[in-house]
């Protein structure tokens, strides 16, 4: 969740209390509206600030886009502001579910005092609103959302009935008992009928002595968590399909899969930081090597109001905003221009500045890079003394690549230990910018340098 002013977090802290009730009401406009109104109101308070109110001219299809990325998990490239429209139904799903699951752990007698008539292990005999309202999520997950029934338990193989397919059922491999999922992205729901089981104690212990029935009882239906639900909703919603399809090859597509979560090899043989990193793998003869996974905007979830001296510059907020989603960079847009195209010249005097930032990021003459670059330096430093090692910044640094006597910006010493002994760790820090800004070939500015 973003957290960069007040509005923010007021919608943040009423957002658990809105999706519950809201999940509880059945008059299906209503709800919708209500939910609507408040992302709209959310991200127009972020849109504000992000893009000094650029936002108020754009077209109803942009605005939609941009919302729609504010409202995207950090899995999915987005802000993380959670979209009450969609995950309305993912509470509404699992507090009902897990409603029905709390009263199997009841007597018979007590279950019909709370909801007479309604059998819980028979969702046809269902009336009473919670449990409809469950029944029709279910139905709509399953028919839109990519979601599936719990496959029926296996069969226990009958004396006389069984042949050898009959054996052959009963040897199967265990269902999973973790949390639903298929691996290809699909969702497996607890059937309707057995969701009453799910927080039954388990009946292991009045059973262990026929241990024949233990491996026959089917595994214990699990509810998905409301986070799994909303990413399964977000995934299949509709009107974000059309709106990807829309911008599909488009700047503000390519913004979005660039933020999406990236999965690397954590032990490369050609790393310097192999030694240490292969300590860190499991020794385990058939253990699976690790990955280390980077998720480009999760860092926006621990964002905190903090004092006067951390808060970001509205300059630099509107910068990261606007770029991040592939909009105009307010501060180069209010710059003189004609017809879309600025009149400026960067003080390097060879290229005109682009309003999305692409030059003024990768111009080494005339642009913060430099201030960026030393800004890390000055930061990665104390970093490490913090750790406990002895850091050398700047003109005590050994050269980074021997050969061209360039001299690296941070050297820990004695960081690496290997066969060899102890050596120093020079680091060489470099930004890079995913677009050309200034090719020979200007028509080249603004694409992509790494298209996929
Ligand atoms: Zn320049």
């Amino acid at each position: 969740m973003l957290r960069t002013d007040s509005s923010a977090r007021t919608g943040w802290q009423k957002r658990t209390r809105l999706q519950y009730l809201n999940g509880q009401v059945p008059i299906e406009n209503q709800n919708h509206l209500q939910q609507q109104h408040v992302d709209h109101k959310i991200a127009e308070a972020l849109l504000k600030k992000g893009t000094n109110n650029a936002y108020r001219t754009w077209t109803q299809q942009d605005r939609a886009w941009v919302d729609m990325v504010l409202h995207l998990p950090h899995e999915h490239g987005g802000f993380g502001v959670t979209h009450n429209t969609v995950s309305r139904h993912a509470a509404s799903y699992t507090t009902n579910a897990r409603f029905v699951a709390f009263l199997g752990t009841f007597s018979l007698p007590a279950q019909q005092v709370w909801l007479p008539g309604n059998e819980l292990n028979d969702s046809s005999t269902w009336v009473a609103p919670p449990l409809c309202t469950l029944k029709g999520l279910h139905q709509r997950l399953v028919q839109e959302f990519d979601c599936t029934d719990q496959p029926a338990a296996v069969q226990p193989s009958q004396p006389g009935v069984g042949g050898a397919a009959a054996g052959a059922g009963a040897a199967q491999q265990p269902q999973p008992a973790g949390p639903q999922d298929n691996g290809d992205g699909q969702l497996i729901l607890p059937q309707l009928n057995r969701l009453h089981e799910a927080y039954k104690r388990s009946q292991v212990a009045s059973s262990a002595s026929s241990s024949s029935q233990d491996q026959q009882q089917p595994p214990k239906p699990t509810i998905p968590t409301q986070k799994r639900v909303t990413q399964q909703l977000s995934t299949h919603w509709g009107p974000f399909k059309a709106l990807r399809q829309h911008y599909a090859g488009s700047r503000f597509e390519q913004q979005l899969q660039l933020h999406l979560p990236q999965k690397h090899k954590a032990t490369e043989q050609d790393s310097t930081l192999r030694v240490e990193m292969n300590g860190l793998e499991e020794q385990a003869d058939n253990a699976k090597p690790r990955e280390l996974w980077w998720k480009p905007l999760s860092w926006l979830g621990t964002l905190r109001p903090t004092t006067a001296n951390d808060a970001w510059d509205p300059g630099l907020w509107q910068t990261f905003f606007s770029s991040t989603l592939g909009l105009e960079v307010p501060a180069l847009s209010s710059l003189p221009h004609h017809n879309n195209q600025p009149t400026a010249k960067c003080g390097c005097k060879k290229f005109l500045l682009d309003l999305h930032g692409d030059h003024v990021s990768t111009c080494t003459a005339h642009s913060g890079a430099t201030k960026a670059h030393d800004w890390m330096v000055s930061i990665l430093g104390p970093l490490f003394r913090t750790a406990g090692h002895q850091v050398r910044t700047q003109f005590g640094v050994s050269p980074s690549d021997p050969g061209r006597q360039k001299r690296g910006d941070v050297e820990i010493v004695s960081y690496l230990q290997d066969a060899a002994g102890a050596r120093n760790l020079v680091f060489d820090l470099r930004i890079t910018h995913d677009r050309y800004g200034k090719s020979a070939q200007p028509h080249h500015n603004g694409q992509l340098t790494h298209p996929q």
